[in-house]
């Protein structure tokens, strides 16, 4: 059925001109970023976008996933029918009945299905947003309930309606019936038996007219909205970052150069890329322990602050001017506060939750180097922790004598290649705190149990650095990055023990970066080890111990996909299982210390680690097991404020050790 063709091709072509100038005009702009390769490894990729944009894994992981899982792939083959559509509109006598008949009428029932499928999806969807929307749909400048989200989800159930609406009326005109169109044919009916039976025609017409108009509104609205994800959200699964965690890439200090992103063209075009593929989910968003804890950081706002700043600028930046949109500190939608940049805690939720593989925490990682390394502004009390740094290489500037002292009572050797196997690389506070000292003699006591060959650095031994890259301070990281490198290949340190989950991703991500492959263990790995092959036998099932509940650590799970070698560790020291948090695993919620965010206070809001003790208190736990020195301490603070007395926090080695002491 063609009403006219003329016609329709005179609204359709600029309509398509004008989609294609659009997206154009867009799209143009990610070529303002800086240089980045996302295309190596291109069979890995493919294999990732398959998966992750057509297998929709991360979106169904959520219950309602399965609602935007039926109209992605209804999208997907609705393109055909609506492809078949146009051409039958520009084309007098084109059909898809010239095609073999069994092909034919295998796509009129998968339209047909996937149509009426599509419309159950999407009144799902008008009643998510308007009867049982979730706090998370919304945000500062995004809003569930916006006429961009309401007009697209009306376009598709009209384009739906039409649909029916066309076919019903032909099939009903006809007065046929098709086993293959089961749902046009059930419309058919009903239009016989309506007061449109007489008007059948005309009724065919309207809902031609009806579905091409929306169509090419639709085809218009697609790249000036949110809805331009449809076009860069598969891309985005192919560009996604590859390596084990997102770490900006080194700076190449050199006078003259300029570090971290000020201005949205010191981002990298897959940075910008990113802006144009967010979906709006709010996944982050609700992930975010920040947000949770009502900071002003919401990943979803700083990736819409890019799109928007990026959107305001790119013609000034263009024609060489400043750009009067502020990335950082400015007022309004396309800027970010100090407050909000310093307020992650890079636990990475953000990044394991987005559907679609945007990298929120790096971008602010970049805006963080950019606040330190030019502007010299961040947190004051930021600067003791860089002055201590940068001069003892620990947070609190302790001499560098006292870092084996810990070692006082035991008889620890130090790392020599060729006698030692291991460097138990200890760690600031695994040498310096008074209460993580414990945990560090205990690691010592039962590698020495085990019959581990290890040795230690002593005062040789410097900070990693995990706070002051996280924290930006980018120059200084870089000095002891390379410092501790040309340590260990000086004395052949290739295996490397650590007791904390930040110098564990430190020493094994971060130094790649720096051209040394370390084999690196945490000791939750090491111990699941070592009692699995029988040289660490437990002598009771620590029931002093109680009930114990185990925390993940967000650089041990989300960071390096660590969940089950401590767990399983537990379980052989203690017979059973331990409890779960009810935010557990990857989808864990952060103690707060992590990012730098140890050696902050938190102004804003509530305390993210009493968040967090709150939720184990809930399941009635005895003992809090924890791997990290960081959750150590916020777990301690939490309880001491919360007056929660009877509840213990150990580290998972102490708890062993405890099973294994006779
Ligand atoms: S890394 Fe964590 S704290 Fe930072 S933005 Fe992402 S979810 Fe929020
Ligand atoms: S950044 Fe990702 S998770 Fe966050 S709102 Fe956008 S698509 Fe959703």
């Amino acid at each position: 059925m063609t009403p006219n063709p003329i016609l329709f091709a005179a609204l359709l072509v600029p309509a398509l001109l004008f989609f294609c100038y659009s997206l154009w005009r867009r799209l143009s702009l990610v070529r303002l970023g800086q240089p980045e390769n996302r295309f190596d490894n291109i069979g890995v990729r493919i294999h990732e976008m398959l998966l992750y944009a057509f297998g929709q894994k991360r979106v169904v992981a959520k219950p309602f996933g399965i609602n935007h899982f039926v109209i992605f792939w209804s999208f997907m083959v609705l393109l055909i029918a609506n492809g078949a559509f146009i051409l039958e509109g520009l084309i007098p006598g084109f059909s898809l009945e010239a095609l073999p008949k069994p092909l034919y009428q295998s796509l009129m029932l998968l339209f047909d299905l996937v149509s009426a499928a599509t419309i159950i999806a999407i009144t799902l969807s008008f009643g998510r947003r308007l009867i049982f929307k979730p706090d998370y749909l919304d945000s500062r400048y995004v809003k569930a309930r916006s006429f961009e989200g309401f007009f697209i989800l009306s376009c598709i159930a009209l384009l739906m309606l039409a649909y029916f609406g066309l076919h019903g009326a032909l099939l009903a005109v006809m007065g046929q019936s098709h086993g293959y169109m089961p749902v046009s044919s059930f419309v058919a009916t009903l239009l016989k038996n309506s007061p449109l039976a007489d008007q059948l025609f005309p009724f065919a017409t309207w809902s031609w007219w009806l579905h091409a108009g929306v169509l090419i509104a639709f085809i218009c609205f697609l790249p000036v909205s949110k809805h331009m994800h449809i076009i860069t959200a598969i891309p985005n699964c192919f560009l996604r970052n590859l390596e084990p965690i997102a770490i900006p890439p080194k700076e190449q200090f050199a006078p003259g150069n300029s570090y971290g992103v000020g201005k949205i063209d010191d981002f990298t075009w897959k940075d910008l890329f990113d802006s144009f593929s967010c979906t709006e989910c709010g996944r982050c968003q609700a992930a975010c322990p920040a947000n949770a804890t009502g900071k002003s950081l919401n990943p979803r706002q700083v990736v819409h602050s890019l799109k928007a700043n990026l959107m305001a600028v790119a013609q000034e930046i263009r024609n060489g001017k400043t750009p009067t949109t502020p990335l950082i500190d400015g007022e309004g939608e396309g800027s970010n506060t100090e407050e909000t940049i310093w307020s992650c805690t890079t636990c990475g939720a953000c990044l394991e939750q987005c559907p679609v593989f945007i990298e929120q925490m790096p971008k602010i990682i970049k805006m963080r180097r950019y606040l330190v390394e030019m502007q010299a502004s961040f947190p004051e009390e930021l600067l003791n922790l860089f002055e201590n740094m940068e001069g003892r290489s620990n947070p609190w500037g302790i001499a560098p004598t006292e870092r084996g002292k810990w070692a006082a009572t035991m008889n620890v050797t130090p790392f020599e290649q060729g006698k030692t196997e291991y460097l138990f690389y200890v760690g600031c506070a695994g040498s310096f705190d008074s209460r993580q000292k414990q945990v560090t003699v205990a690691i010592a006591t039962l590698l020495d149990a085990a019959g581990i060959s290890w040795g230690i650095l002593g005062k040789d031994e410097q900070c990693c650095g995990d706070s002051l890259r996280r924290l930006g301070n980018e120059y200084a990281f870089d000095k002891m990055a390379q410092e501790n490198v040309r340590l260990f290949q000086e004395r052949g340190v290739k295996k490397i023990i650590t007791q904390c989950p930040h110098c564990f991703s430190t020493l094994k991500n971060d130094y790649r970066q720096y051209g040394i492959e370390l084999e690196v263990i945490h000791h939750g790995q090491l111990l699941d080890q070592l009692m699995s092959e029988g040289k660490l036998k437990t002598t009771n099932q620590g029931e002093a111990l109680g009930r114990i509940i185990f925390h993940d650590s967000c650089y041990l799970g989300r960071h390096n996909n660590i969940y089950d070698q401590p767990r399983n560790a537990l379980a052989q020291a203690t017979g059973k299982q331990p409890l779960e948090f009810a935010r557990n695993r990857n989808q864990g919620f952060c103690c707060g210390g992590g990012g730098g965010r140890m050696w902050l206070e938190e102004h804003t809001g509530s305390r993210i680690n009493i968040n967090r003790v709150e939720e184990a208190l809930a399941k009635n736990p005895d003992t809090v097991c924890v791997a990290c020195p960081y959750c150590l301490t916020m777990f301690e603070d939490g309880l001491k404020d919360k007056q929660s007395s009877q509840t213990k926090v150990k580290d998972l080695a102490e708890i062993i050790a405890e099973t294994v002491r006779g």
